[in-house]
């Protein structure tokens, strides 16, 4: 049987919601277009063994959301779109599944821009290229994203320093790193440059001692973070890392990290904010890597990146302006910042 793509029906303010199947090729996916309001949905693939369905739409249809933010705000010409392999990336990924993929992609005619995402290497999305013009992330290409989006939460970080302490100099400042990972180390070494009195952790060991040794950083069991004290917490791990638990201990006045859906849910934003903790919103900080890959889409060089760069930093400038001004928190600004870029293209 050939590849087959059925629509289902998306819910409420989504645009397209498509299950791709390939059987012989093992391929069963699902591509959700949330906005192509500002331009072609742009968004990683992600290959994940979900129990059914049901949590495969759940998880694509908040992912492409999320996706219009980043991108609506990043200021890329781009909406948001993702799209999610049901199976184990380890044990069913074949070459033929990411070409099957592949040809999914390329029957939606460019109104989605995949790349690589959890389970996906850029390998996987060379077989997908095969078949399709709008695969990106590719090895040779824009390469690895991550430098990109160490870059943007460092800018976005001193921003938030100058707001919350009347000043973007680090020096002496204490700044717990969570996660020593692509983005992680590499934010870790221009807080360290910068002058920041670094507290790092991670579970492997390795990549602590090399922070310690290379960066002078003080190592916290991964376990510990929420006892240590800390003016400015970035968290470069995992999702869901601020929650009912562990924002009561949270000792940092500001936060501002590259990780994921930082807020095990969206009321925590006021929980934070009613703390005094200043909270600027994951999917603004940590879109250095969708500006790297969207240059990729776009044919565009490292000006591009840079402009993009310094355009997050300054929508964080402006939402903290808005924030004070209004009294909400600063990702509640955000939101509605966004909203009312969607709203005047749409009505355009
Ligand atoms: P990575 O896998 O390279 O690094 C993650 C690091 O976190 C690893 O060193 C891992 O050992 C560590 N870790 C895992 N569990 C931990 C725990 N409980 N406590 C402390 N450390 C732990 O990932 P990455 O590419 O650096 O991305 C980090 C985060 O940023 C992820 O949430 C990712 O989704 C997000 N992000 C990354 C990019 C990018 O360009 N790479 C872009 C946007 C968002």
């Amino acid at each position: 049987m050939p590849l087959t793509l059925t629509d289902l029906t998306p819910p409420d303010g989504f645009e397209r919601l498509v299950l791709a199947q390939h059987p012989e090729a093992g391929l069963r996916a699902l591509i959700c277009l949330h906005s192509t309001v500002l331009g072609p949905a742009a968004g990683g693939c992600r290959m994940w063994p979900y129990t059914d369905d049901a949590a495969a739409i759940h998880d694509v249809t908040r992912l492409a959301r999320g996706m219009s933010y980043k991108n609506a705000m990043a200021d890329l010409g781009l909406g948001g779109g993702k799209a999610v392999i049901i199976g184990d990336a380890r044990q069913d990924k074949t070459p033929a599944m990411m070409r099957a993929f592949g040809e999914a992609v390329e029957a939606l005619g460019g109104r989605y821009w995949t790349a690589e995402d959890v389970g996906i290497s850029p390998e996987d999305m060379a077989h997908a290229a095969e078949v399709t013009r709008y695969a990106v992330g590719l090895s040779g290409a824009s390469g690895d994203p991550s430098p990109w989006t160490a870059e943007g939460v460092f800018r976005c970080l001193r921003v938030g320093a100058a707001h919350v302490f009347g000043s973007d100099d680090l020096t002496g400042r204490r700044v717990l790193v969570q996660g020593l990972g692509h983005v992680g180390l590499s934010l870790a070494e221009k807080l360290a440059a910068a002058g920041a009195r670094l507290i790092v952790t991670d579970i492997h060991q390795a990549a602590l001692e090399d922070a310690a040794d290379r960066l002078g950083a003080t190592i916290c069991a991964p376990d510990q973070v929420f006892q240590q004290e800390m003016e400015i917490f970035a968290p470069c791990a995992l999702g869901g890392v601020l929650n009912a638990r562990t924002i009561p201990d949270l000792t940092a006045r500001l936060v501002c990290g590259a990780a994921n859906n930082q807020l095990a849910s969206d009321d925590l934003t006021e929980t934070l904010a009613a703390r005094g903790i200043t909270y600027l919103p994951d999917y603004v900080v940590n879109a250095g890597g969708i500006i790297s890959v969207a240059s990729e889409i776009h044919g565009k060089n490292d000006a591009w990146r840079l402009e993009r760069l310094a355009g997050i930093a300054g929508c964080v400038a402006q939402m903290l302006e808005r924030a004070a001004a209004s009294g909400q928190p600063p990702a509640r600004v955000a939101d509605a910042m966004v909203e009312a870029m969607l709203d005047r293209k749409r009505a355009a």
